[in-house]
């Protein structure tokens, strides 16, 4: 089966050589296909459902270089059950799923040792840092050039005594070389005049993209797959095997397909492809919303961040799009609407002269590693199956990068840089 709208792909590639079968075509998939394809290999990429359409087009749509955060930091698990119990706050979890979430979230509070932080930082600094650059560079001669722009990243505070360069969080980007100011509150207001006078300070994180439209950005990278001889298929892939002669094989809807390398960007679904192959992997879905203001009558300039109830707004071609919320109730669970709006009233408390009455919500589900890294490289005992999924928060802003890793292994030339924060045999 393929899909009509992205060329007329066969199961049949190349008999042998030089190939590769990407798992899924999200951001993460796509820019490994790009990538593979820079190594001189032939890419078949498959997915259930057309391009860049789950996280990949829902996201809030930062990409951020300078990113080295993690999630679980030290001194978190405080703050939770004021979230928890907040029906505004950033964390939801379906209780009826603590028990099986339990070992996730032990590990994710390991992570947050204070003897951890500086590894995990590096590894999420080495992927996110080039993600700018390498957008412009595979949206080049795409006509998709524009789909990039140039941004603050904002960060809000109402408090302003709150606003602190000081902060652990601040320092471990300034370390890296972030270029970080502190504006008081007119200042905030010179730069975007919607927000609202509430806000008493914020911090700019200098040097920032956003994409005006993620899902299309995904969309004009996997026609470039396509132009550049890659084959889209369209199936549901079933089983990932090896095949006994040094290659691997794909178990699918549109045949078992065999390749010398497959990658696995399956995206928060990696986990049950890799389950038959005994490895058990704490990948968890850590569901978000969106809702986009499609007539906002308000304009910004920049991306927005909102400290206090942890959500994003940015501004982008179909409307104002905030999103958010890490939702904790497995794959397979309904989404709850409810949460998406939230975000009309934290609209108004943002920018007061917003206009919520054209709106619409959606619901995806984040791929996300205890220790916010994700799993990259090949698996053990099976070196023909490569893993690239797993990249929690910041998949936008590290597909790019991951894509060079991943081909690099594939290629048996990977980038200079270490790899080893991102083994999967970390959790295993
Ligand atoms: C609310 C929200 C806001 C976010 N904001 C940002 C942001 O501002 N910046 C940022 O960098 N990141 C952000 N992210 C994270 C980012 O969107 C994800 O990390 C990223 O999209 C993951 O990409 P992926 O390709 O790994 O997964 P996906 O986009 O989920 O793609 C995986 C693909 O695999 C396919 N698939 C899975 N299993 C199978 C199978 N068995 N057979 C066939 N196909 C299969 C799926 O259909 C899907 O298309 C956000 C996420 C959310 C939810």
């Amino acid at each position: 089966m393929t899909d009509a709208s992205f060329g007329a792909g066969t199961a049949d590639g190349p008999a042998e050589g030089k190939d590769a079968i990407v798992v899924g075509a999200g951001i993460v998939g796509i820019c490994c296909a790009l990538a593979l394809q820079d190594k001189g290999f032939a890419v078949r990429l498959i997915d259930r459902d057309a391009p860049a359409t789950g996280a990949s087009a829902g996201n809030a749509g930062i990409i951020s270089p300078w990113s080295c955060v993690p999630q679980s930091m030290p001194g978190l698990w405080r703050q939770v059950p004021k979230w928890l119990l907040d029906p505004e706050g950033p964390v939801k979890l379906r209780w009826s799923y603590l028990r099986r979430l339990t070992p996730w979230l032990v590990a994710f509070l390991r992570s947050g040792r204070p003897e951890r932080l500086p590894a995990i930082a590096d590894a999420m600094f080495a992927l996110n840092q080039p993600s700018l650059e390498l957008y412009r560079s595979l949206l080049k001669g795409t006509g998709g050039e524009n789909l990039v722009r140039d941004s603050y990243y904002i960060h809000l505070y109402r408090r302003a005594e709150d606003a602190r360069l000081s902060d652990l969080s601040w320092r471990m980007r300034l370390e890296r070389g972030s270029t970080l100011e502190r504006v008081t509150g007119e200042e905030l207001r010179e730069i975007e005049p919607a927000v609202s006078p509430d806000y008493g300070a914020a911090i700019l994180i200098k040097q920032q993209g956003r994409a005006s439209d993620p899902g299309a950005i995904g969309r004009v990278l996997a026609r470039e797959v396509e132009r550049r001889g890659g084959i889209f298929l369209r199936g549901e892939v079933r089983a990932l095997r090896p095949d006994g002669h040094g290659g691997a094989v794909v178990d699918s809807d549109a045949g078992a397909l065999t390749a010398s390398k497959i990658v696995i960007a399956a995206g928060a679904w990696s986990a049950r492809l890799l389950a038959p192959l005994g490895l058990k992997v704490p990948l968890e879905s850590e569901r978000g919303y969106h809702l986009v203001f499609a007539n906002p009558g308000v304009a910004l300039s920049n991306t927005l961040s909102e400290t206090d109830k942890k959500f994003a707004i940015n501004p982008m071609d179909m409307g104002i799009r905030l999103a958010g919320t890490a939702e904790f109730a497995g794959l397979d669970a309904p989404p709850n609407y409810r949460r998406a709006e939230v975000f009309k009233r934290l609209a108004r408390r943002v920018l007061p002269g917003i206009n919520t009455q054209e709106t619409s919500a959606w619901m995806g589900q984040r791929p996300s590693m205890p220790d916010s890294l994700p799993c990259l490289g090949p698996l053990p005992g099976l070196p023909n199956i490569l893993a690239a999924f797993g990249h929690a928060h910041l998949g936008l802003t590290g597909a790019p990068m991951t894509g060079r890793i991943v081909a690099g292994l594939a290629a048996g030339a990977p980038p200079n840089i270490d790899l080893s924060a991102y083994r999967i045999e970390r959790f295993l």
